[in-house]
């Protein structure tokens, strides 16, 4: 007992002057500086800050040495984007590379917090704070990349812009002028995001697997609705609001869409089935091997962590109808949300559910302006760079591309034809991920390991 507290004493000492080491260095302590001071800017839509926040990264990279016109603050609203120029000496006459981020963050009620919101604070294992994970870490981890390479007198032989939107969690009105009218960023070979992607850690710490996110499906709800002239429920008719559309629901329940893969499908689910192993990790392996398998599909539309990775899911989220206890109903109104696989049109999937329910006095109503974008097939050069730096990490794990359910930066710049992947420096457990919820936070140990994720990969595809 004596002998292993000893031990447990050294082992200790022993990380913590490690840990001291990394914590101590200049890039460690200007990137602190600045995920402290951008934590501290309170983004959220409405407030007018995200300006702020700009001007103060402007001014971080003037004074290593950016020129006047390599950072552009362009102000939408009560909002604002910054793009920020390294200048190449062209010698690789490469087309540039993207690096996004996005400087606005998911509200956060104080009152509900158990730390105040927009201030990084700490306790041994994590930093706390909107934004501490989605996304100021990654403009943290980026903005210190350009300043320590700047001042290490690094010049990149294709030109780099970091990309930072100022609404991504909201309008995406700034996304939407970067990925579309910008010029300088339209003639980009690919973009890198570090809003998703990143390592998995089991309960332990161990890395499980590293994902970069490839793909994103569509997201589109539709309104159906039904109206009905009405009258007095005492005189109840065949002909009702509610009962006709709860029956077309049903039949949306039990449709299921057609099964769908990419190169990305079967090679996520060959490596995901070997690691899990077991009954669930065979039907994997089955479907990677040959994905008109039917029984290996329908036992993956069983399992909701993997329905929506092979196929377009819809699913009836709200209702609305009637008016009175006493009437018959005048109307009823769903929203049926759906996940649209990429390659499909939304337009496809509308008339794949007026098929479904088959009834033309439902009308349908599209909610929202939907994103349809393609998936950006992996490049050799950029998972070379990107296995570089994880495998620096942690030797030989696997990398895994995967398709989000939707919802980042990245859809609108794929849209554009500019291929697009997100690779997030962290490495986290997915259960203490409260990205957009309470008590925010990313791991101390996360935050010091992953700071030359980006200097690695960019010297790798922009410095030889
Ligand atoms: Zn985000």
């Amino acid at each position: 007992m004596k002998y292993a507290l000893v031990l447990g004493i050294l082992l200790i000492s022993t990380t913590s002057a490690l840990a001291n080491n990394v914590q101590d260095s200049e890039h460690a302590k200007k990137s602190l500086e600045i995920y402290r001071t951008i934590v501290g800017i309170p983004t959220v839509a409405g407030k007018g800050n995200v300006p702020k926040m700009a001007a103060y990264l402007a001014d971080e990279f003037k004074q290593v040495g950016f020129r006047e016109d390599d950072t552009q603050i362009i102000p939408s609203g009560e909002t604002a984007s910054l793009i920020v120029r390294y200048p190449t000496n062209g010698l690789s006459q490469k087309k540039p590379i993207l690096l996004l981020g996005h400087m606005d963050v998911v509200s956060a009620l104080a009152k509900d917090w158990e730390r105040p919101p927009f201030e990084l604070t700490q306790d041994d294992k994590n930093f706390y704070g909107r934004g501490s994970i989605d996304n100021k870490y990654g403009i943290a981890m980026l903005s210190s990349t350009f300043i320590r390479l700047k001042k290490q007198g690094f010049v990149p032989n294709r030109a780099l812009y970091l990309v930072f939107s100022g609404d991504e969690e909201t309008g995406m009105v700034t996304t939407r002028m970067l990925a579309n009218e910008r010029p300088e960023l339209a003639t980009a070979e690919f973009a890198l995001n570090s809003d998703a992607g990143g390592g998995s850690l089991d309960a332990n710490g161990n890395a499980l697997t590293y994902k970069v996110q490839a793909a994103e499906k569509t997201y589109v709800s539709f309104e159906l609705t039904l109206r009905n002239k009405g009258g007095h429920s005492s005189r109840p008719r065949p002909d009702n609001a509610i009962y006709e559309l709860s029956t077309a629901l049903l039949k949306i329940r039990d449709y299921h869409f057609p099964v769908r893969w990419t190169d990305m499908t079967r090679n996520f689910f060959r490596i995901t089935g070997k690691q899990l192993g077991g009954e669930l990790g065979g039907v994997m392996l089955a479907f990677a091997e040959n994905p008109t398998d039917k029984q290996a599909s329908d036992r993956l539309e069983l399992e909701s962590s993997y329905v929506g990775t092979t196929r377009t899911t819809c699913v009836t989220t709200m209702l609305q109808a009637g008016h009175a206890e006493n009437a018959l109903p005048q109307s009823a109104t769903a929203t049926v949300n759906c996940r649209i696989f990429p390659g499909v049109t939304v337009a496809e999937v509308k008339q794949s559910l007026q098929t479904v329910v088959d009834n033309d006095e439902i009308e349908f109503v599209t909610l929202g302006t939907p994103i349809e974008s393609p998936v950006s097939e992996l490049r050799e050069d950029v998972m070379s760079a990107i296995a570089k730096a994880v495998h620096v990490r942690y030797p030989n794990l696997d990398i895994i591309p995967y398709m989000e359910s939707g919802g980042t930066d990245g859809m609108h710049f794929r849209k554009a034809g500019i291929p697009t992947w997100a690779i997030s420096s962290a490495f986290m457990d997915p259960n203490e991920m409260f990205a957009h919820g309470l008590n925010e936070r990313l791991p101390i140990k996360a935050f010091y390991d992953g700071l030359d994720h980006w200097s690695i990969i960019i010297k790798e595809l922009a410095g030889k």
